[in-house]
């Protein structure tokens, strides 16, 4: 990745621009993280960088920014820009196209993001993103103040990064998020959510949840009960715990197991039946916020005897002949009967006991 990265800074150079690989990528390189998105920043405008690559070039928004995907890599590429005017707290409405590297970083959120990598490898670090980075700390680019109120999407992301990065907030970003945390109201769900689920589904959440509670963020996100929530390894485990406002969003998908999560939420253990029917996912989610032992969990799944219906040792066809009936719907009560019985250990899962428990129990009906 990194050297297909290194050769479309090289191919938009050629074409008489310059190109860095900006941000995220270069924050984690230096911290020697692995990173799985590019960002690039150049003087070439959208217009410049569709003749530099035949391959389709996507507007990403209206804003000067691009994904091209390049030696079937994704790399969203912004031309360097200067910010005019926001709206609402969030996006800028107005952008000037600027050729100056410098300019471009200025507008940037936090300094650690500013670092760049220029096409020989080299970090490029025009602001003291390394000075911050070594120290842990996350820093506004100029005043955090003006920074927070400009957009709003940044008070999130300072947390997400403090939670994934484990680094702390300086003293002037802090005290801007906290003044401002109300701006947090006017922020999409979407947007909202979309950071959040980076914070609940970091190892580290617990510092995160903190931060939000400790800036007084949690009552301007729709979401209540912050306080007492558990991480959990999944991000949905700790929404489950969250009754979160009707705006967020979730698939159906994410729903079923956010329900499941709350059906079992007051269980202080998992009989084979339930593992058996519900699988390990949700068992092991509810143990993290309830104590439960996963070993014990995972054990008491791993000896089911088995898994689903069709592991048991018999058919349908097989129980006809030895009954002498035709298929009906008394078929399914009979498997539903064995299928119980081998799951709670009363019936040994192989044909020869399978028989004779069937032929004992149903062959006089
Ligand atoms: P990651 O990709 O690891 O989530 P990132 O820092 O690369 O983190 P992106 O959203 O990919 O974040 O943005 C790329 C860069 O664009 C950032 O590093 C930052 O320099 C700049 N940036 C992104 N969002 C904002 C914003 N809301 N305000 C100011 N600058 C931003
Ligand atoms: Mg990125």
């Amino acid at each position: 990745m990194f050297n297909t990265s290194i050769s479309l800074l090289k191919m938009i150079e050629k074409a008489g621009f310059e190109a860095y690989i900006v941000g995220g990528f270069a924050r984690d390189k230096y911290l020697k993280r692995d990173s799985y998105d590019v960002d690039v920043c150049t003087s070439a405008t959208p217009k410049d960088l569709k003749q530099i690559f035949k391959t389709v070039v996507l507007p990403k928004e209206k804003y000067g920014s691009v994904s091209i995907i390049y030696k079937k890599i994704r790399f969203d590429i912004t031309t360097f820009r200067k910010d005019i005017k926001y709206e609402n707290n969030r996006r800028p409405i107005e952008i000037q196209y600027i050729s100056n590297l410098k300019e471009d970083l200025l507008r940037r959120d936090f300094t650690m993001n500013t670092l760049c990598i220029n096409s020989k490898g080299e970090f490029i670090d025009l602001l003291g993103a390394r000075n911050d980075i070594d120290k842990h700390i996350i820093t506004a680019v100029g005043d955090a103040n003006t920074k927070i109120v400009e957009d709003s999407l940044r008070i999130l992301r300072a947390i997400r990064f403090a939670t994934i990065l484990d680094f702390d907030l300086d003293d002037k970003l802090r005290d801007a998020i906290k003044n401002n945390g109300y701006l947090l109201e006017n922020l999409s769900f979407y947007r909202k959510k979309e950071e959040l689920e980076k914070i609940f589904g970091s190892i580290n959440a617990k510092k995160g949840i903190n931060l939000l509670i400790d800036l007084g963020l949690d009552r301007y996100l729709g979401v209540s009960n912050l306080k007492s929530v558990k991480p959990t390894t999944c991000a949905l485990g700790v929404w489950a715990q969250l009754n979160p406002s009707s705006s967020y969003k979730f698939s159906k998908n994410e729903l079923d197991i956010i329900n499941l999560i709350k059906k079992f939420k007051d269980k202080k253990t998992f009989t084979a039946r339930e593992l058996y029917d519900n699988g390990l996912y949700v068992p092991l989610i509810v143990a993290e916020i309830n104590n439960i032992d996963h070993n014990f969990l995972a054990r008491t799944y791993m000896n089911l005897p088995i898994k689903n219906i069709s592991q048991i040792d018999i058919n349908g066809k097989e129980i006809c002949t030895l009954l002498k009936i035709n298929p009906s719907i008394k078929l399914k009560g009979i498997f539903k009967d064995i299928e119980d019985k081998i799951i709670n250990g009363t019936l040994l899962n192989n044909k020869k006991d399978i028989k004779s428990y069937i032929l004992k129990n149903y062959s006089n009906e």
